[in-house]
């Protein structure tokens, strides 16, 4: 199909919290295409359920976006030709809405109150009868309703629905969606308060903004007739549909908290950087041949939102780790150290001093780089390069295996090791290493044993960088000073 030139396609979520990723990954697909096809991608907040604002959520909202290198050509902070890009600044545009239906004859205003509309509701439900409008204030003469509505009494405007026939609407990825209007109410279209509702402010403010493909999640797809039948009412042109699968959790149902991190926030906390979480997020869901890894190039160049598969996708968070080490992995030496810096200087003891000196990360980067899958990994792995000592582990983390029993032998062992490293000049690792085999055959101990004490005294855990850059980096006098301390305790224990 021949996309509609240029395609303009909005992100329009409502500020009601951190987006969650299955609304992040239709806002990345909705950038993709946009920047695929050279068309245009703007954010436009849809705040007018004033009920549920959180302070903060745009903010964190751009932020998001932002982070994930998500550019935006017209939106609330920049603005555009379109501009508000806040629904709540728009009230105007939707209120002309609803009087032109009115005067059309396709809405009316309903003054029926919360108590009897509550009371429709419990009879339908008491009678097992689909709920809903019925229609009661649709017989009100026009001159009469615009006359109680002038004269301020509180009322609603509906769409008057079609009573017969039925509503047909296309979804790009899902084909022609039928409905019988019979079975869709009136629904409410501007509030008492003159806000709109959802229905109406989408098509008004998707018109105006020449929006080509409205791409939302399909939890909208029931609402779609409806807002086809507004489309139509008020002369506008439909654009096209489409409606993202969601994303399941591991093991199937809704992906939510409990599965852990659920906003781009969250991720960008946990470790996880920005190109791998757009990959991730735009693979659920969206294929092309065996290729997993895309850089963003690379999906501009590909990417169409025809393609996305309806199966819904599973957020498989092992693939995203797997994905995240890969990038990391590609990452220059400087950006990754640059990042490792920023994340140590956030979690190191306070006592710490910052800035840390980047010459120290950068080498420290290369030893961990093939090892680590998110940035999360890295303070508890490398934090014994700043924290100036280390604490030594229990004597008896030291006397397992091939050291049970043995407190003597191992202090004695690790004094030699002390004695060794003094000696050495350069104090480098390749050297360092053939000298502490060589001590080990000496002692005739395994080198592995030998080098299992070494690493606890001196960077205070089993599993570390490679030992011996990390000794080089450490330097020799604290390597020296933290054998001999790990003897002392070895012995007593
Ligand atoms: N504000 C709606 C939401 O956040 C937008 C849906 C749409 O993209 O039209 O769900």
């Amino acid at each position: 199909m021949t996309a509609p030139t240029p395609v303009r396609v909005r992100y329009a979520p409502s500020p009601t919290g951190d987006p969650h990723v299955g609304n992040i990954r239709m806002a990345i697909w909705s950038w993709l295409y946009a920047r695929h096809t050279g068309g245009q991608f703007l954010v436009r907040i849809e705040d007018t359920d004033q009920t549920r604002l959180i302070p903060g959520a745009v903010e964190r909202i751009l932020e998001s976006l932002n982070w994930l290198g998500l550019d935006w050509d017209e939106g609330p902070d920049i603005g555009g030709p379109y501009a508000p890009y806040f629904q709540s600044q728009r009230l105007e545009g939707y209120r002309e809405a609803a009087d032109r239906l009115v005067a059309q004859g396709n809405a009316y205003p309903c003054f029926c109150s919360s108590e009897e509309l509550d009371a429709l509701r419990s009879r339908q439900q008491a009678e097992k009868r689909p709920t809903g409008y019925e229609g009661k204030c649709r017989t009100i003469p026009p001159e009469e309703a615009a006359r109680r509505a002038a004269s301020g009494e509180p009322h609603v405007i509906r769409f008057a629905t079609p009573r017969e026939g039925s509503t047909t609407a296309h979804d790009l990825l899902r084909g022609a969606i039928t409905v019988e209007n019979a079975t869709l109410d009136d629904f409410v279209i501007l509030k008492s308060d003159g806000f709109p509702t959802y229905h109406l402010a989408h098509p008004v403010d998707d018109f105006a903004m020449q929006i080509t493909h409205v791409t939302r999640g399909e939890e909208w797809i029931p609402s779609l007739p409806r807002h086809v039948l507004l489309f139509d009412a008020l002369g506008y042109p439909r654009p096209v549909f489409v409606h993202g699968p969601v994303i399941l959790a591991p093991g199937g149902g809704k992906l939510s908290k409990r599965h852990g991190a659920t906003s781009v926030l969250e991720y960008a906390d946990a470790g996880y950087l920005p190109d791998a979480l757009l990959n991730f997020l735009c693979i659920t869901g969206w294929g092309h041949g065996d290729e997993t890894v895309f850089s963003r190039e690379r999906l501009i160049e590909i990417f169409d939102i025809a393609d996305v598969s309806l199966a819904p996708a599973t957020f498989d968070t092992e693939k995203l780790n797997w994905l995240n080490g890969v990038y990391l992995r590609q990452m220059p030496l400087r950006e990754l150290s640059e990042a490792i810096a920023r994340r140590l200087e956030r979690e190191l003891p306070g006592d710490v001093p910052r800035p840390l000196d980047r010459v120290l990360v950068e080498a420290v980067t290369p030893l961990i780089q093939e090892r680590i899958q998110t940035l999360a990994e890295v303070t508890p792995l490398v934090d014994f390069f700043w924290t100036g000592s280390v604490e030594t582990p229990p004597a008896g983390e030291f006397l397992t295996k091939k050291w049970a029993g043995q407190g003597e032998a191992a202090g004695a062992a690790l004094d030699a090791v002390a004695g060794a490293i003094e000696a050495l000049d350069p104090f480098e690792a390749a050297p360092m290493e053939a000298r502490l085999r060589a001590l080990a055959d000496e002692i005739g101990a395994k080198a592995g044993d030998l080098f299992t004490l070494v690493r606890l005294a001196v960077t205070g855990r089993k599993v570390s960088p490679p030992l011996f850059e990390s000794m080089e980096i450490i330097g020799q006098e604290a390597c020296a000073e933290r054998l001999r301390s790990a003897a002392g305790v070895v012995r007593a224990g």
